[in-house]
């Protein structure tokens, strides 16, 4: 029995591996001309142990079985109806990329920007169309980042560290340069609610104080916690974790050789991005939290100068034409994987990853998620659920279609091309970013 998998970021890499162990043929489908999703254009270039995942992804190559149909995006050069009469089981695990907005008044002014653009222009996305922040980053001293989970303090790591400490990465050379050049000296990360409920995680918050060049600071007001914050506290040792590094922040003396300053806000509620064109000010509110939880404005408010806004208030997951989805939750409504419509099942449609349970956890929360769904594709097979797959139905259509997918030689050839320009610039590889270029040495490979 063949399957298609389609996304091959963490949950599809995942769900491909423990399909091929259980015997099945895997076709995994992407729409960029490159495996692995967010692992190469979501964690940050910096986090080098946890981008070296790729390279355990990267095994799952080398299992007979499988294949990569790069270059190819399902609902709009094939559609899923077509995949399901193809194959005996369709894995749909293409994840959430849309940002969320803040909803509020001057959020459309230049320099009020998505943290899911910045993050996928710093990490040389192929499709990366969002604002220029070649010229934004050249005249920006202050940034405020509003929301306080990981993503947030990778933005904020990003704008702080200096140009020794990223030169190691694999971040487009036009990347590195804009970010040395740019002019900041102060980054704000805004929470709305307290310290104790950020969502960020103890070693990727410790990181802010161990910066080269960047001093963090934060006031010990906000470590003042109301009796709803003391409560939770006592039963989260995140939160707990967090707490204490902060604690010691607050207390600790300002650097003097410092050039750029983090500054934490919590209780912090943006309410309006003011300007003139552009981003000049943002206007935040304090807040209180009830002693049910429950955020409270209180009328004081101050405006603090920036030149940019950063909003990363998490992401959002997306329809696929043609695939039941929850508006309401973003997310593909399923019972263990199994996607289901008004009348229950959809018979050989599965699902795994963010678009199945939303963007949340670590790249690990993955694996459990795929090899659950898997699971139930098993059970289903072993219950004559499933139908025999139709071989080459897809690769015929696609040709007839005129579509030239990306195949493992393909991407092995762009691998290596990547690591070869980071050889001559003494770091690891570089990111190539623009997807005529990897479709070029994709083809290159193909033709030789
Ligand atoms: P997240 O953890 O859900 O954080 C979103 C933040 O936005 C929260 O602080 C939330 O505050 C805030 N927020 C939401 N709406 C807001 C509004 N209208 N105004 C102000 N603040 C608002 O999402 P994320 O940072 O995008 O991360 C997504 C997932 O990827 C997480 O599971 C994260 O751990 C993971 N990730 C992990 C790493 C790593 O391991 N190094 C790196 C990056 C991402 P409230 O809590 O008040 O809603």
């Amino acid at each position: 029995m063949r399957t298609a998998v389609v996304g091959s970021g963490p949950s599809g890499m995942y769900a491909a591996d423990a399909l091929l162990d259980q015997g099945f043929e895997v076709d995994v489908y992407d729409k960029l001309p490159v495996p692995f999703g967010l692992v190469r254009y979501g964690v940050a270039p910096d986090h080098f142990s946890i981008r070296s995942v790729r390279d355990t992804l990267d095994q799952v190559w080398g299992k007979p079985g499988i294949r990569f149909i790069g270059n190819v995006e399902v609902g709009r050069d094939i559609t899923v109806d077509e995949l399901r009469s193809a194959y005996s089981g369709v894995v749909l695990t293409y994840g959430a990329s849309a940002d969320r907005r803040l909803g509020i008044e001057g959020e459309d002014l230049e320099g009020s920007v998505a943290a899911t653009d910045f993050v996928a222009w710093y990490t040389g996305h192929p499709d990366y169309s969002g604002p220029d922040f070649a010229e934004l980053l050249a005249r920006v001293r202050s940034v405020a980042v509003i929301g306080v989970g990981n993503v947030a303090v990778d933005v904020v790591r990003i704008l702080s560290k200096s140009e020794s400490e990223l030169s190691q990465t694999d971040m487009p050379s036009h990347v590195l340069d804009v970010l040395r050049d740019a002019p900041v000296e102060k980054v704000y990360l805004i929470g709305r609610r307290g310290p104790v409920q950020a969502s960020f995680t103890t070693k990727e918050l410790k990181e802010l104080g161990e910066l080269e060049v960047a001093d963090i600071r934060m006031s010990a007001d906000d470590l003042d916690l109301d009796p709803w914050s003391e409560e939770q506290l006592a039963q989260s040792k995140v939160a707990t974790r967090n707490v204490a590094v902060m604690q010691a922040w607050s207390g600790r003396q300002p650097r003097t050789d410092h050039e750029r300053t983090i500054e934490m806000r919590f209780f912090s509620r943006p309410v309006r991005i003011e300007g003139d064109g552009h981003v000049d000010r943002l206007d935040i509110e304090r807040t209180v939290l009830t002693d049910d939880g429950r955020l409270e404005g209180t009328g004081q408010h101050e405006a603090i100068d920036v030149d940019m806004v950063v909003r990363s208030v998490g992401y959002r997951g997306e329809a696929m034409p043609g695939v039941p989805f929850d508006p309401a939750a973003n997310v593909i409504p399923n019972d263990e994987g199994r996607v289901v419509d008004a009348d229950g099942p959809v018979s050989g449609l599965y699902v795994a990853g963010w678009i199945k349970r939303g963007p949340t956890g670590i790249i690990g929360t993955n694996k459990k998620c795929a090899v659950g769904t898997v699971a139930s594709l098993i059970a289903d097979r072993d219950a004559g659920l499933l139908q025999q797959s139709e071989g080459s139905a897809v690769d015929e259509l696609l040709a007839s279609r005129g579509i030239t997918s990306v195949d493992i030689a393909g991407w092995r050839a762009i691998d290596t091309a990547e690591q070869s320009r980071g050889e001559g610039q003494g770091r690891p590889r570089e990111t190539v970013w623009s997807r005529e270029e990897l479709l070029e040495i994709a083809a290159t490979a193909r033709a030789t």
